[in-house]
């Protein structure tokens, strides 16, 4: 259990009957208000501003055990605490100054990373580097605009001024920076987001084959949702880290089972969001009047891969061509012949061009605030433009950057942001 707030010294005496010694594992009771234990187990304290949320938090591990557990937190919402909501060691951290929001928001995404690479790029925002790389920025701008500003008001050393200092080439700088940076996030956000896919086609033209060769070695780890049947209807896989959700048609059936029925529901609603479609297609027999009632109803702005399977049967050769419908791919799911055409098609369909060290776990948010200053600098780096209005897009640009870090987000944004962390967050 985790309890934060101020004056806890008092807290851990009236619940231990003993002082908390700082920053130390403490083998403590923690006892009932007639002072009979309830549990034993131990104790650590981080007095402020030395802890996550920066003010005093205290940590207890007892042997749990939900009656266990339930005393000892109906004990300490005796004592004087209150139940946290989600994200509010969170957002008491970002308060605090512990750390900016873009740090804060990693600490979520840390938590509901669906593959290693998207864990290991939001534990680079969760340490600071985006928040860095953004704050330097935002430093650069606020120089630029000091200088454009000060040249106003002199007029007379205005181009000598602005030429001394390179503002152009450095204008020119921050927006290569800050192209940089949005292609990192961008390819962050299908980290996070995932690329959804679904499978169409005929019984047997070896869909689910397809769907294992797909996931090869890489198969996800996949948290089973209660009340769903994992069954021929949902699948995750990863692909070069990337979350692949794949639903397969074939499976969404008419059902009177309400369970089922929730199931199917969810997997239209997924299937609306899908950003491909895979048509497999048995290479020997091509395309079906099946088939083609089954185009009807994918949503109209999916992109169709036709892939022709089972090319160790028919004899064709794993090519890539683009055919009159769009792409289309001769593969055998049981060879692996073409698999690799078919994951590389993947990646191009969502825009991924490979992971590295720039990635970071970016959430829609932040892409605004990149497109927007970056929207900004290039305004203010037009030729001719006038020095006042030049001095203002720096501005906005350097708010836009702002929103990222949490310097100027309205109150109402945080709520909404800390609202979507798991409690105890
Ligand atoms: P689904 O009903 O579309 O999911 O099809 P399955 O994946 O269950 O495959 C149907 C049958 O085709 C199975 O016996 C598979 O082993 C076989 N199959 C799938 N892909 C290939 C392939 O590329 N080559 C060959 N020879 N057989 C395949």
């Amino acid at each position: 259990m985790r309890i934060s707030g101020t004056a806890l010294q008092s807290f851990v005496r009236a619940l231990t009957g003993r002082e908390a010694k700082p920053r130390h594992a403490g083998f403590v009771r923690f006892l009932d208000p007639d002072g009979q234990p309830i549990d034993e187990g131990l104790l650590l304290y981080f007095p402020a501003p030395g802890s996550f949320t920066g003010e005093d938090v205290v940590e207890l591990q007892g042997h749990g055990g939900p009656v266990v557990m339930q005393m000892l937190l109906s004990r300490c919402l005796e004592l004087g605490a209150r139940l946290a909501q989600p994200g509010e060691f969170s957002r008491r951290a970002f308060l605090n100054g512990r750390m900016d929001l873009a740090q804060a928001e990693a600490v979520a995404d840390l938590i509901e990373a669906r593959s290693a690479a998207a864990a290991r790029s939001a534990l680079r925002s969760l340490s600071g580097e985006f928040s860095r790389k953004v704050d330097a920025l935002q430093q650069e701008l606020m120089d630029l605009r000091m200088l454009v500003e000060a040249t106003l008001d002199f007029p007379e050393e205005e181009v000598e001024l602005l030429e001394r200092e390179g503002a152009a080439e450095r204008i020119v700088a921050v927006r290569s920076m800050l192209e940089q940076i949005l292609d990192g996030a961008s390819q962050g956000a299908i980290l996070r987001n995932g690329l959804n896919v679904v499978l169409v086609g005929e019984p047997n033209v070896g869909k689910s084959s397809l769907l294992n060769a797909l996931a090869g070695e890489e198969r996800a780890i996949v948290t089973e949702i209660a009340g769903t049947t994992r069954d021929a209807l949902r699948e995750t896989i990863e692909i070069e880290g990337i979350p692949v959700n794949v639903i397969d048609i074939a499976g969404l059936r008419e059902t009177s089972d309400p369970v089922e029925r929730i199931g199917v529901e969810r997997a239209w609603h997924e299937i609306s969001r899908a950003h491909v479609a895979l048509r497999v297609v048995d290479a020997r027999a091509g395309k079906t009047e099946g088939d083609v009632k089954i185009d009807r109803g994918l949503p109209s702005g999916v992109e169709v891969i036709t892939v022709f399977n089972k090319i160790d049967l028919s004899g064709g050769a794993p090519v890539r061509r683009e055919g009159e419908h769009g792409v289309e791919l001769m593969v055998s799911a049981k060879t692996g012949a073409g698999m690799s055409l078919l994951r590389d098609e993947l990646l191009r369909v969502v825009g991924w061009h490979g992971g590295d060290e720039d990635v970071v776990l970016a959430r829609e948010r932040h892409l605004v605030a990149l497109r927007s200053a970056l929207g900004h600098v290039r305004e203010a780096g037009a030729p001719g433009l006038r020095l006042e209005l030049a001095a203002e897009e720096l501005r906005l640009a350097q708010l836009a950057l702002g929103e990222i870090t949490g310097e100027f987000t309205a109150d109402d944004l945080l709520g909404i942001i800390f609202s979507r962390f798991c409690i105890g967050k």
